[in-house]
């Protein structure tokens, strides 16, 4: 048996195991070949046995492999070629084109004990068959062998680990893209913390509120620390307030906003921005505004809003303003137009009654009214001023208290120069007012009056009366606009009472200079000027009517000698006795006696006819003889007597004065021709005497 047999004997059980087995010898050469191999590599065991396998795998001949092999076969331990560091110990391709990956220990295993024996038949078959030098060497070395019983094989057994490998090549590729990930995370953990310490910064620094309210849970998750600040509560406070954070903070007003603008979200796309504006009580009681910008912040799984995200911001400051100058605007409008309606006029009871409707209107009161002081002419000083309520407004539910008085108790012990000093009184309700005199009180009782608001009206220093608004059926808390609106009313009142004071003066002082300039100074009849005026004036108005105008001049008889014989202050006392005996004599209001010259008289008697003028006339006549004034020197009478013309018209467009006059005068004239103490008559072609 030689050594391939002995091998194949020994180890040919290897030829059913699923691993490559071979067999080298300490030359190298191959001594076993298992069937896996041949399926692995191709290379059938015949070919390769006794083969050096470096002809096959010449790598095997580095001195890496090569030192390792000489460890093996000279007996030292098992040695592992790792099948990650040696691939290719046993190269070997499969089917799929991949190349197996392999895990080869390589054993020493001794020689077997057929050596000796093959030796001899070695030596045998050199002795019988050949009897040469190479046999010769053969059993030289045959023999060394024999003298070196620590021979030893190179049993290779390779296992193939292509499935187990790729699978922990997976795993590892798995495993490191674990790790990668896991350090990809920590990474974004750690960013995500670094950010949310920087966004939480931010947060906290920002002077606004900033927040996340949970929709569905109906509470605040969180809010910056500047909530301390802004209403003064803790994150955790207002957290702590579930789902009474709203009815517990919010102004009661904008509260019904909140579920309207909550609604908002549920058809909000993401980004989109709500916006509003509402009240909150601050720790102190005070109020804030807050305008808060919001956007959905997270979603249910069915994509409904959950949070929401917002930032509110305290706009007090501003809102103050706005209102300040919302009022403002509405104070000066409402002034303006009560302002306008006051004084479009300048009579005094006009003005005061435009007031108390005006103010009545814009407040909306049951009452109001003016009361006006009298200066005090009363003896008895311990009165200190009298008035009465001079005009009022009034709504069907008030009875009226026009023409009233103040009782002298209300005016007393300071409260008089309390309201001279410009201050007010604010009454909201009087059934409950402690800190008003009682008096006061009680006049508002009897009154009717709820509530009651009153400012002085001064004219400087002076207290000229009181402005009052006044509510019958309830009680009413005065704002400060009304109160504000009531101040300045009462000052343009003041100014509005002093313009119409001032234009009934001047009124007065103009009727007098009227009176003046129209007047004769000695008999206080009208004079020449107004005369001369008068009678145009009927001239055109009536030959617009066409009706007759008549006009009577009377000239006292021999008037000189009674200046002569009475004297001259006797004459002017005559002069005035016949005036008002002349003025007696007319009736009728349109009747105009003037002084025409010095003692002559003038008549101007509208629609009236020569008979009528003549019927004057004759009066005239009887009641200057009635006054029996003496007049001795006089040719016709004892007494005074004058003589008249009368002459009568319907005016046309042109006929002048003149005319008419001229027509008296030649009447006059001819009395006077005809012996004097008579009256005549003009028509416009003759004069008729009568005496
Ligand atoms: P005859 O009957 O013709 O009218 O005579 P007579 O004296 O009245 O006439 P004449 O016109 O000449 O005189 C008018 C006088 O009236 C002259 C003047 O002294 C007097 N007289 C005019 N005006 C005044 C006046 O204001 N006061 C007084 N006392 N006398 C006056
Ligand atoms: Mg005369
Ligand atoms: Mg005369």
């Amino acid at each position: 048996m030689n050594e391939i047999q002995a091998a194949q004997k020994e180890f040919g059980i290897l030829d059913r195991v699923p691993e490559g087995v071979c067999v080298l010898r300490e030359d190298s050469s191959v001594l076993f070949w298992n069937r896996c191999l041949e399926d692995w590599t191709g290379i059938s065991r015949s070919e390769i046995l006794l083969k050096d396998i470096g002809v096959y795998f010449p790598h095997l001949h580095q001195p890496k492999y090569a030192h390792r092999l000489k460890q093996i076969f000279e007996g030292g331990p098992p040695t592992i070629f790792s099948s990650q560091l040696h691939k290719s110990i046993i190269p070997a391709q499969m089917a799929d084109g991949r190349w197996r990956i392999q895990h080869t220990t390589v054993t020493a295993v001794p020689a077997p004990d057929f050596r000796f024996s093959s030796l001899l038949s070695r030596a045998c078959e050199c002795d019988f068959r050949l009897g040469n030098a190479a046999c010769e060497s053969d059993i030289v070395e045959s023999h060394q062998q024999l003298n070196n019983p620590k021979s030893f094989y190179a049993l290779f057994v390779i296992e193939d680990v292509t499935d187990l490998t790729y699978r922990i090549q997976d795993y590892r590729a798995m495993r490191d893209r674990a790790l990668e990930e896991i350090k990809e995370r920590t990474k974004v953990e750690e960013a995500l913390r670094e950010s949310q310490h920087f966004i939480q910064k931010i947060a906290d620094a920002t002077p606004c509120l900033i927040y996340i309210y949970d929709l569905i849970e109906g509470r605040n998750i969180y809010i910056n620390r500047q909530v301390d600040l802004l209403l003064g509560y803790t994150a955790e406070e207002i957290q702590q307030m579930g789902s009474q954070l709203f009815p517990n903070l919010m102004y009661p007003e904008d509260l019904w906003q909140v579920s309207a603008h909550q609604e908002k979200f549920t058809t909000a796309q993401d980004g989109d921005i709500f916006e509003r504006e509402y009240r909150i009580e601050h720790r102190s009681g005070e109020w804030c505004w807050f305008h808060s910008r919001e956007i959905v912040f997270a979603r249910t799984a069915e994509g409904l809003p959950k949070q929401i995200l917002g930032t509110a911001q305290d706009i007090t400051k501003r809102k103050w303003t706005e209102e300040a100058m919302r009022l403002q605007t509405e104070r000066e409008r409402l002034m303006g137009v009560i302002t306008q309606h006051i004084r479009q006029s300048l009579d005094l009871s006009e003005v005061l009654n435009t007031a108390v409707t005006q103010v009545r209107q814009f407040l909306g009161t049951d009452r109001a009214i003016i009361f006006r002081f009298i200066p005090n002419t009363h003896k008895d000083s311990n009165i200190v001023k009298i008035g009465n309520v001079t005009v009022e407004s009034l709504a069907s539910n008030c009875t009226s208290i026009l023409g009233a008085n103040i009782p002298d108790c209300c005016l007393r012990d300071g409260n008089f120069s309390y309201y001279q000093q410009g201050n007010i009184r604010a009454i909201e309700d009087v059934s409950t007012a402690a800190n008003f005199p009682n008096c006061h009180i009680e006049l508002l009782r009897k009154w009717g009056v709820k509530a009651n608001l009153e400012v002085p009206i001064l004219q400087g220093e002076q207290l000229w009366g009181l402005l009052m608004v006044q509510q019958c059926g309830t009680v009413r808390a005065w704002q400060p606009l009304e109160i504000e609106l009531m101040k300045h009313l009462a000052n343009q009142l003041a100014i509005a009472i002093q313009q119409a004071e001032l234009y009934q003066q001047l009124q007065a002082a103009n009727e007098q200079l009227q009176r003046l300039a129209s007047s004769d100074g000695l008999t206080h009849i009208a004079n020449r000027r107004k005369f001369d005026e008068y009678l145009l004036q009927q001239l055109l108005i009536l030959a617009r009517d066409k009706q007759p105008l008549s006009l009577i001049l009377c000239d006292i008889d021999f008037f000189k000698s009674y200046n002569d014989t009475y004297g001259h202050q006797a004459g002017d006392e005559c002069l005035r006795l016949v005036a008002k005996a002349i003025q007696r004599a007319v009736k009728r209001p349109a009747d105009l006696v003037a002084r025409y010259g010095g003692e002559e008289f003038a008549v101007i008697l509208p629609n009236t006819d020569l008979k009528g003028a003549l019927r004057v006339a004759k009066e005239i006549q009887i009641r200057v003889k009635d006054l029996q004034i003496p007049h001795f020197a006089s040719e016709v009478s004892d007494c005074i007597t004058l003589s008249a013309g009368v002459a009568c018209l319907i005016p046309t467009a042109d006929i002048s004065p003149k005319e008419l006059i001229a027509g008296a005068d030649r009447a006059l004239y001819q009395a006077k021709n005809l012996g004097r103490d008579r009256i005549v008559m003009c028509s416009e072609s003759s004069c008729l005497s009568q005496v």
